[in-house]
Parts: structure tokens; C-alpha cells; sequence
């Protein structure tokens, strides 16, 4: 599927070049491996509340015209084939996986292969979520925003259930006016979890405006802490599968939309 989304430039979303051409939002080496169909299913309707984006079901064959020649056969291959060797097992389960942190521990990779997903993500949605400073940074350094202004988490799915699909919010945050008339916070924030199979990876991030170094304490929301290990900004270690509840389909769905209760520090609720 090809999503054109309208008035933005038709330029690479990473490095602004051109031509463009048609990237797999999921490499093709996942669908190959989990046996899948091309298929295209809608899980449900958007999100209202005064938050953008919606929600919906990801084919595995889902694909999008945003990226250059260079970038789709050049990093973007390159991260997929070192990502393929990890993910697999992962889907696999049947040997326990360490997964070590540090700039050569597998997080790192497991963090870059999730938001490099994320971004593509965006492109076969009603617009992105993640602004556009995100993408540049990836671009430039091959990472995802440090701590504490983006968080990664993973978690289990049952096997049994909605076998893939994506969820990503974004929505902006001021407030509250100082006496000069500026706000004492702005920013946007953004929240994506996709999921394949058991695997299930969630990203949420802060882009903040003022002031330029803002942060963001994560309120998570507490039903479904139990269910999730952090892993960026990448920890000393932990082993796949992990040792906590597994998420059911409608504990999946309640832990992706979960996300709208996310607030900078300093935020109340009802400022958007
Ligand atoms: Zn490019």
C-alpha cells in the first residue's frame, strides 16, 4: 500500500533527497519469516479527545514512497540485515535471548531497528506523529533521541491473537502562561506501539520547544507496568522472553492507547 501524504514535500522524510523510492515499512525478510499473507485490516476507529493520528492495523506488505534511492538501499538495508539476526529469535522463542545494553549490546541495535519501524510507520498513516526534528536526528546519528526526551519499552504478546498492528499518537503541550506571556513549557510529544506476533515495542518521546532542554517524567499508565521493560535508553541487560505477564489482545489494545495519559513533567492533564 502507498499512502501519499499531502502537503509535504515529496522528499526523502530523512535526508531530504531524491528520487524517491518504495520502502517496505516491514522488511520483507519479516513477512517471509513469520509465513504471512498480504493482508490489510482495520482494528478500529481514530482517537479523538483533541489528540491527532489513529489507530489502526498494519499489513506486513505495507509499503511507502518517502524515502530516497540512497537512504532505502544504503543504512536502511544495512540496519535491516544486522536487525534480521536479532529479531528472529526473538519472534522465535525457543531459546532464551540476552539482550546486553551499551553501544554494542543488541538494545542499541533492538532500539534502532524500533524507531527506524516507528518512522516508516508514520508514512502509511494519516500523517506523522513524530516530527520531523526526530527524523533528522536519526538520520544524522543513527539513534534514537537520548534519555530523557525518548523512551523505549518492550513486552510480550500472546501468540494467539492480533497477530500485528500499530498505534501512534502525537499531540502537542503548552502551558501554563508565565506573567510574561510565554508559556513555562511547549513542546510535542508522541507515543508509537507496533507489535508482530509476541513482540511488542513501544516508543514514546518529547520534543520539546520551551524551553529547548525541557524533559518529560513518564507517567505510565499503572494497569500495565508490570507488563514492560524498559530498554532505551538501553539498560545493563535483561533475557527474551521476559519474566513478566504476557499481554492478551485486549490488554494489548488498552496498553497502545494508554499512551494518551502520557504528560511532560510539570504538565496537568487537559493542557494540550
Ligand atoms: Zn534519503
Amino acid at each position: 500500500m502507498t499512502t501519499r501524504i499531502s502537503g509535504l514535500p515529496r522528499r526523502c522524510v530523512f535526508c531530504g533527497g531524491q528520487p524517491l523510492t518504495v520502502e517496505d515499512v516491514f522488511p520483507l525478510w519479516l513477512g517471509d519469516y513469520l509465513g504471512r499473507e498480504p493482508a490489510y485490516r482495520v482494528f478500529s476507529a481514530g482517537i479523538g479527545g483533541g489528540q491527532r493520528r489513529g489507530f489502526r492495523g498494519l499489513s506486513m506488505t505495507a509499503r511507502a514512497r518517502r524515502v530516497c534511492r540512497d537512504c532505502n538501499s544504503g543504512w536502511m538495508s544495512s540496519l535491516e540485515s544486522e536487525a534480521s539476526a536479532l529479531i528472529k529469535p526473538l519472534l522465535n522463542e525457543t531459546l532464551p535471548i540476552p539482550l546486553t545494553g551499551g553501544s554494542g549490546g543488541n538494545l542499541t541495535l533492538l532500539a534502532r531497528w524500533a524507531m527506524k519501524t516507528a518512522l516508516m510507520i508514520q508514512c502509511v498513516q494519516r500523517g506523522s506523529a513524530i516530527p520531523p526534528t526526530v527524523y533528522e536526528h536519526f538520520y544524522a546519528t543513527q539513534l534514537p533521541p537520548p534519555s530523557p526526551q525518548c523512551q523505549m519499552f518492550l513486552a510480550r504478546h500472546t501468540k494467539h491473537g492480533i497477530s500485528d498492528g500499530a498505534t501512534s499518537i502525537g499531540w502537542s503541550v503548552k502551558g501554563p502562561p508565565s506573567s510574561a506571556g510565554a508559556f513555562a513549557y511547549e513542546g510535542e510529544m508522541y507515543g508509537v506501539t507496533f507489535w508482530i506476533a509476541n513482540v511488542v515495542l513501544q516508543i514514546i518521546g518529547y520534543v520539546p520547544i520551551v524551553p529547548a532542554a525541557g524533559t518529560f517524567t513518564l507517567n505510565y499508565p499503572s494497569p500495565y507496568w508490570g507488563y514492560v521493560e524498559q530498554f532505551w535508553p538501553a539498560i545493563a541487560g535483561i533475557t527474551w522472553p521476559l519474566s513478566r505477564p504476557v499481554l492478551d489482545d485486549p490488554g494489548l489494545i488498552a496498553f497502545s492507547r494508554a499512551l494518551r495519559g502520557m504528560l511532560p513533567s510539570g504538565a496537568s492533564p487537559g493542557v494540550v
